[in-house]
Order: C-alpha cells, then sequence, then structure tokens
C-alpha cells in the first residue's frame, strides 16, 4: 500500500537522520508539529446561507526562525498533507540557509465555487481567525488556490486589526503593496540556476536534451532562462498533451500560442505526444514541474533521463526512486531544486522588515548565490555520506535544525 504524504515525509526523516546520526531526541521533535490549529470559519454566503468553512495552520519546526509560508484553499485539504507540508517547508527553509521555520495551513474549500466576494470575505476571515501571526512568529504566503490578490486582502486585514503596517507579515503579495521583485518567476529561476551547476558537474553541455513537463509558472519560467541561456528544450507538456521537436522549441513563440490557444499542442514544427510519452522520451535532463507522483513504479523502469531536477514536489514516489538510483539517474530533490520561491519569500520579509526595495536584478543575484550554495552544500554532504542528493539535502537541513534545538535547550 503506497504511503500518504506524512508518512512519506517521515520516512525521507528518518532514512537521513541515521545516515548521519542525527541525536534521536532532535528527530522525535521532527515526528510530530509544534503546533497545530484547527479552526471554523462560519460565513455567510452571497445568497444568505450560512456555511462553516473547515481551516488549519501548522507550525512544524520553529527552531531556526518564525514559520512562514503557504496557504492552500483545495477541496481536499486535510491534517495528513497540512503536517507533512509544514516539515517540507521546515526542511526546505534549512536547505536553503532561510532562517525561518515550516508552516502550512489554509481552507478546505475550492475557490472556484466562491464569489469574488465571498473569496475575499474568507481570506479576511482566515487571518483574523489566525491564532498567532506576524513578522516574528508566522508569515503566511501563497500556495495552491492563493495568489498575490488573496494575500493583498490578507495584508490589509491584518493591518486593519492591528492597526499599523507590517509588509513583513505577510508573503507571496504584490509589489503594489511592498511585495518583492521575482516573486513568481522565483521558483523556476531557481530551477535554471541549480541544473546550470548540476550540469556543469556532470559534464553536460548546451547540446543536452532538455524534457520539461508543465508550463506553469515554474515550467514556463524555466524553459525561459533555458532558451535564453542556449539551452536546447526539445518537449514539453501540459495538463492535456506534450509537444516534441528533437532540435529544440522556441519558448518565447510557444509562450505566445499558449496564451492565444491555452495549451501547447499544436504548436508549429512539433509532433504531438502524450505525458507518458514526453516522461519516457531519450534525453539527458527531465524537469517534471507540474503534480506529484509523475514518476513511479509503473513507469520508473522506462525513463531514459540521466538527470532528474524536481521542480514539482514530489514528483518521484520512494518506489520510483530506488529504480531510478539503480538506473544510475541522478535525482536532484524538490527541496532543493524548487526551493528558490521560498528564498525570495524570505527576501520579501526583509524587504518589509527595512522599508528598503530591492531591484530585480538584486533579488536574482542573491537567489543565484543563496541557491547555488544550497546546491553546493547538498552535493558536498552526499558525497562525504556516499548517499543520494535528497539524503545530502536531509542531512544538512537535520543538522541546522538539531543544533539550534540543541542550543536552544530543547533536547
Ligand atoms: P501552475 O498551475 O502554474 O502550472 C502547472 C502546469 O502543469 C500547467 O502547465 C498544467 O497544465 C500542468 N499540469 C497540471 N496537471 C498536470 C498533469 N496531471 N499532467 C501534466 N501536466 C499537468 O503550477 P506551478 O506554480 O508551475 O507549479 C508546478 C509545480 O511546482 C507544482 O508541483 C508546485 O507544487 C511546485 N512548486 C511551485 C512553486 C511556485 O512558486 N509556483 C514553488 C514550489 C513548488
Amino acid at each position: 500500500m503506497s504511503m500518504n504524504p506524512f508518512e512519506t515525509s517521515q520516512a525521507t526523516l528518518h532514512t537521513a537522520a541515521k545516515i548521519a546520526g542525527i541525536d534521536e531526541d532532535a528527530v522525535r521533535f521532527l515526528e510530530q508539529p509544534k503546533r497545530i490549529f484547527k479552526f471554523t470559519i462560519p460565513m455567510k454566503m452571497d445568497n444568505g446561507e450560512l456555511r462553516f468553512f473547515e481551516a488549519y495552520r501548522v507550525h512544524y519546526n520553529d527552531a531556526l526562525g518564525q514559520v512562514k509560508n503557504g496557504l492552500r484553499f483545495v477541496p481536499d485539504l486535510d491534517l495528513d498533507i497540512v503536517k507533512a507540508l509544514g516539515l517540507w517547508m521546515t526542511i526546505k527553509h534549512a536547505v536553503g540557509g532561510i532562517p525561518a521555520g515550516g508552516g502550512k495551513g489554509g481552507v478546505k474549500v475550492d475557490p472556484r465555487t466562491l464569489s469574488e466576494d465571498e473569496y475575499e470575505r474568507l481570506c479576511r476571515a482566515y487571518i483574523r481567525n489566525l491564532p498567532m501571526k506576524g513578522a516574528w512568529v508566522d508569515v503566511p504566503g501563497a500556495d495552491i488556490g492563493t495568489s498575490g490578490k488573496t494575500m493583498a486582502w490578507m495584508l490589509d486585514e491584518l493591518e486593519s486589526i492591528q492597526q499599523f503596517h507590517q509588509p513583513a507579515a505577510i508573503n507571496d503579495k504584490p509589489v503594489a503593496t511592498n511585495g518583492t521583485q521575482l516573486s513568481m518567476e522565483a521558483t523556476g529561476t531557481g530551477v535554471f540556476f541549480v541544473t546550470r551547476e548540476v550540469m556543469k558537474d556532470m559534464s553536460m553541455g548546451k547540446d543536452s536534451k532538455i524534457v520539461i513537463q508543465g508550463f506553469g509558472n515554474v515550467g514556463r519560467t524555466a524553459a525561459l532562462l533555458f532558451h535564453e541561456a542556449g539551452f536546447k528544450v526539445v518537449a514539453i507538456g501540459d495538463i492535456k498533451n506534450a509537444i516534441h521537436n528533437e532540435n529544440g522549441i522556441d519558448i518565447p513563440a510557444l509562450v505566445e500560442h499558449v496564451k492565444k490557444t491555452g495549451f501547447v499542442e499544436g504548436f508549429a514544427d512539433t509532433e504531438s505526444m502524450t505525458n507518458a510519452e514526453l516522461l519516457e522520451l531519450p534525453c539527458d535532463i527531465l524537469i517534471p514541474a507540474a503534480v506529484q507522483s509523475v514518476l513511479n513504479a509503473d513507469n520508473a523502469d522506462r525513463i531514459k533521463a540521466k538527470l532528474v531536477m524536481e521542480a514539482a514536489n514530489g514528483p518521484t514516489t520512494p518506489e520510483a526512486e530506488e529504480i531510478l538510483q539503480a538506473k544510475g539517474i541522478t535525482i536532484v530533490p524538490d527541496v532543493l531544486t524548487n526551493c528558490g520561491s521560498a528564498i525570495v519569500c524570505s527576501f520579501e520579509r526583509t524587504q518589509g522588515l527595512t522599508d528598503d526595495y530591492w531591484t530585480v536584478e538584486k533579488v536574482t543575484e542573491k537567489l543565484e548565490e543563496r541557491i547555488t550554495n544550497a546546491y553546493f552544500a547538498t552535493r558536498d554532504t552526499a558525497k562525504k555520506y556516499g548517499t543520494s542528493l535528497r539524503n545530502g539535502a536531509w542531512i544538512n537541513a537535520l543538522t541546522k535544525i538539531a543544533n539550534s534545538m540543541k542550543a536552544r535547550g530543547w533536547y
């Protein structure tokens, strides 16, 4: 039977901790969240009906700093998912050298069923009901079902009830409300920076064939950067279908095509294929940038890439990872590959705290430095312990968190 997300995150925790001999008491702290808030938001709908929404916030671990990030407004939200994502954020922040703990939360709702007014009232009510909030305790950000727009409503509500400005208390807000440059492009940009460094280490040249699943925020941004830098993206997929051209795809033109048609399908000079075929194409670098578990026990045997860059969260199941590793395929884990947005959110908070707002060039330069250093540290630790990059990243994170908890006298 496959593991639920929380069980998967716990399995990685225990594997990495065992390899590096992390103190057992430190591991016990990370087997459960520090705080779980579950609350109900009553709301009168536009038609007068009274509805009750289930809401969560988990502060998984705050040894390294205030907890931050991720509010998910989705219909299938449950505590197991929020806990798993809380632990992943804790690890991601530590991997990215970010002075923050991990938080996650949200509301069990399908925002598409709400009117714009109901959506705004629900966002404002979430922040009002959130028990602990502010730049030094808990800084919520966007995730699935939330966006810059919702974070601006939440910022406004928080500042209204607390009666002072606090741009550092909410992340992923628009630049117009003292957000940061590169907010939307941070993850894809980080994927590009890390991939470039891994390629150098694996002696992969610009003629390497790159395949990307997902042409949304992350996949599109990374594809554009690869194209601009002269790399060759040979295939791209989205929720509907995939396209392929062995000589490379004109990404800026594809962006225009998708703006017009909604999908990659039908783009000039490309052949159409299914998502299953896309993942199994002979290529050098495969970048899953869409959804979880696309590399699984059913297809892992047929994956031909030399390098998998996990831009999506959890695209490789533990069973697939074993198979891919046995085939000698390098996997760069999600907590490193896609930590760009976590890093830029940390920059957003710093800018809010100092009221000094940076240019896009400065944010990009600082992101490049931070994420490439995170890759170097991961690579060196993986080498030291003779283990995978996933374990290397988790070992670095666990060591930092354990050292802080020890110094604080928690164990
Ligand atoms: P998005 O919604 O902007 O784009 C998703 C893309 O994936 C779209 O092209 C969509 O058509 C495609 N897609 C959706 N379902 C698919 C399926 N079943 N098969 C194939 N393609 C499918 O999302 P995004 O922001 O680009 O995020 C992509 C992934 O990266 C997600 O796993 C997300 O959790 C992860 N991630 C995103 C960020 C961020 O800052 N946006 C940060 C960390 C991790």
